[in-house]
C-alpha cells in the first residue's frame, strides 16, 4: 500500500479527538499515580505532529515513521515521549526498503514495542503502556501469520488493547513514577496505558472505514 492512500492526516485527527475527550480522565489518572502532566505531554506531540501532517506524506514508510519519532522526540517529554519515540524510530528501521503489509506491519510493530521494551527496561505487568503495547504486537504477529481478514483483525486489536489497559488497575508498579507509590498504586489504570489503548481504539477505528 501505497503511502499516499493511507490516512496520515486522519490518524492524528482521530488521536487527537480521543485524548481531548477523556483529558479530565486520563489527567484524573496520572494526578493518582503520576504527576499529572501526561495530557499535556501527549498534545503537545499529537499537534506537533498535525502541523506537519502534509510533510508526513512522503515517498515511504520508513521516511514516514522516522519522521513521526523524530517530532514526538523533540516535543513530547516526560517518560512516555521518549518510549513513543522509540517506537516509531525503531518501525521506521524495521520498515526501510519494505513496503506496507500486514506481515511488514506486523513485524516493524513487534520490533518497535521490543525497542520501548529495552528503552524503559521494563517487560509485561509492570502497569505501563506496555501492558497494551505487548498485547497488540502479538495480536498483529499472529494476525499476520494467519492472514486474518482486515475487519476482525482490527476488532481483535480493539479488544486485546482493551483487557491489556484493564489489567493495569490491579498491578502494582515497577517502573516509571508509579513505581513510588507501592500498594498505593493498586486501583488505578496506569495512565500511559489507557492514552495508549484510546489512541489504537482511535486509530483502527478510521481503519475501519477503510476495511468495510
Ligand atoms: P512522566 O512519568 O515522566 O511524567 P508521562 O506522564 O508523559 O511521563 O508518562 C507516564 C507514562 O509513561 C506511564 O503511565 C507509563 O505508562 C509510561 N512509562 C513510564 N515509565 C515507563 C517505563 N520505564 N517503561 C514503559 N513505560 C513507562
Ligand atoms: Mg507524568
Amino acid at each position: 500500500m501505497p503511502v499516499s492512500t493511507i490516512p496520515i492526516k486522519a490518524f492524528i485527527q482521530a488521536a487527537e479527538a480521543a485524548i481531548h475527550e477523556h483529558a479530565e480522565e486520563v489527567t484524573e489518572l496520572d494526578q493518582a499515580i503520576g504527576d499529572g502532566d501526561h495530557v499535556i505531554n501527549l498534545r503537545r506531540g499529537l499537534m506537533a505532529l498535525a502541523g506537519s501532517a502534509n510533510e508526513l506524506e512522503s515517498a515511504d514508510w520508513s521516511a514516514t515513521l522516522q519522521k513521526i519519532g523524530m517530532s514526538l522526540m523533540s516535543s513530547v517529554g516526560g517518560a512516555s515521549g521518549s518510549l513513543y519515540a522509540t517506537l516509531f524510530l525503531a518501525m521506521s528501521k524495521a520498515f526501510k526498503d519494505r513496503e506496507m503489509n500486514q506481515r511488514n506491519l506486523a513485524e516493524a510493530f513487534g520490533q518497535g514495542v521490543e525497542a520501548v521494551k529495552q528503552r524503559g527496561k521494563a517487560e509485561l505487568g509492570e502497569k505501563t503502556l506496555l501492558d497494551v503495547l505487548i498485547p497488540v504486537a502479538d495480536t498483529l504477529q499472529t494476525a499476520a501469520a494467519q492472514s486474518r481478514p482486515l475487519p476482525q483483525l482490527l476488532d481483535d486489536i480493539r479488544r486485546v488493547a482493551e483487557a491489556g489497559c484493564e489489567s493495569t488497575r490491579e498491578l502494582l508498579a515497577t517502573k516509571g513514577r508509579a513505581s513510588f507509590l507501592g500498594e498505593r498504586a493498586r486501583g488505578h489504570i496506569d495512565p500511559g496505558a489507557r492514552t495508549s489503548q484510546l489512541m489504537i481504539a482511535a486509530i483502527t477505528g478510521v481503519l475501519d472505514e477503510t476495511a468495510s
